[in-house]
């Protein structure tokens, strides 16, 4: 079998790895100063007041409906389209996720869908920018201020992307239209600290209220510290989700490097689009970095595998012995096991989502892909798509 190419993977290099070294070498190796200064480099990037950098995105996502004051008896809307994490988090504070379909065109929740499923115990709303491509943030603003809903974006697969606010580009995590934003570093994001994730907000309370669920809810504010340097006091149920010194470290170093990322995936991106948009079973997803400013963490076709005579498992299996990876970007979330026990959700809740789930596959895009590994995928796919 040819060498496999993944549908997604992290660079790194000797840079990266010297600067995790360094901090290693130092007698901060857990809660030192680099995850200060990787903090601040992502809220500087995203134009951010606040960065709080936590173990993981998910870890992110718990913290943030936290914050958001999600409980028992509260619901959250958000898309089946995304990785489970994103509604877990809901439930990890006993509420409700409430799934709204998708738009075709591009995956991300169906914002003219959002009024239907408000009702008083809807508290938040949970956008994801999927595969990169930014949600319609002004309206979701709208929806959410006009019912004081909190909006938690979760950008876990967005950091690098923008959209347009008052005639200029913003980037996605500058909470313009949010609350909060999360971000993952898991390593097939757009850049990775090995596990890792982080909130931006632009609110001092969110902030104070994220750094001291990070760490089991421990305060140690002026008023503590009048009464003794060894005090502290606990004001609620936090978490041990800290990340490391030397994480931050490897999260500084690839931050210094998003832009050559960003530019690599849509340039990748733009090869994909000329050679599979006249392809008969092929569609692709909205995603146009330049048009859109999509961060092209994915690259997704939509395929009519009854119009190739043959099925999803087979076509990737046929990829696999190119030694082209695949994968697909996602089961919906509601019609897992454990939604459907526990919530009542089902297979038909969400039409569009279904349907995009039946065609969807996610082929390699990543920095360190090289011209012929583009080049090997676009024949792979040409090939089995009956266009050659
Ligand atoms: C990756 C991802 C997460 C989870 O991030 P981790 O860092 O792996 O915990 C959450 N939501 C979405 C949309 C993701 O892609």
């Amino acid at each position: 079998m040819p060498r496999l190419i993944p549908y997604g993977k992290q660079s790194l290099d000797r840079e990266d790895i010297r600067s995790v070294e360094k901090v290693l070498k130092t007698d901060w190796i857990t809660q030192g100063p680099t995850i200060e200064k990787f903090e601040q480099a992502i809220a500087k990037y995203c134009d951010a007041r606040y960065a709080v950098a936590v173990s993981s995105g998910t870890a992110a996502l718990h913290l943030a409906c936290l914050a958001a004051g999600l409980k028992s008896g509260d619901k959250a809307i958000t898309t089946p389209i995304t990785f489970l994490a994103t509604a877990n988090a809901v439930c990890y504070c006993q509420a409700e996720p409430v799934f709204v379909d998708v738009d075709e065109a591009t995956a991300n929740i169906d914002v003219s869908k959002i009024n239907a499923k408000l009702d008083p115990s809807v508290k938040a709303i949970l956008p994801v920018h999927f595969a990169g491509l930014p949600c319609d943030m002004k309206k979701i603003h709208r929806i959410a201020s006009a019912r004081k809903l909190t909006v938690i974006e979760d950008a876990a697969q967005a950091l690098g992307a923008k959209y347009q606010f008052e005639g200029r580009w913003v980037r996605v995590g500058s909470c313009r239209h949010s609350d909060m934003t999360v971000l993952s570093f898991h390593p097939v994001k757009t850049i990775t600290s090995g596990e890792g994730g982080v909130i931006t907000t632009n609110s001092e309370v969110y902030y104070e209220k994220l750094r001291s669920l990070r760490t089991h809810g421990i305060v140690k504010d002026k008023k503590a510290k009048e009464i003794g340097p060894w005090y502290y006091e606990m004001r609620e149920l936090g978490f041990n989700y800290r990340i490391t010194d030397f994480q931050s470290a490897l999260g500084c170093s690839q931050l210094s490097k998003i832009t050559g990322f960003l530019n690599k995936r849509q340039q990748i991106a733009k090869q994909y689009m000329k050679a599979f948009q006249g392809m008969d079973a092929v569609t692709l997803l909205e995603g146009d970095a330049e048009k859109y400013g999509s961060a092209n963490h994915l690259f997704v076709l939509k395929i009519d595998f009854k119009k190739l005579k043959t099925t999803r498992k087979e076509f990737m299996v046929r990829l696999l012995k190119d030694g082209i990876g695949s994968q697909v970007h996602y089961i919906p979330v509601h019609t897992q096991p454990f939604y459907r026990k526990q919530f009542g959700t089902n297979w038909g809740d969400c039409p569009i989502a279904e349907s995009y789930y039946e065609r969807c596959l996610s082929i390699p895009l990543y920095p360190a892909m090289t011209n012929s590994d583009v080049k090997r995928v676009i024949k792979g796919i040409q090939h089995l798509g009956g266009n050659s």
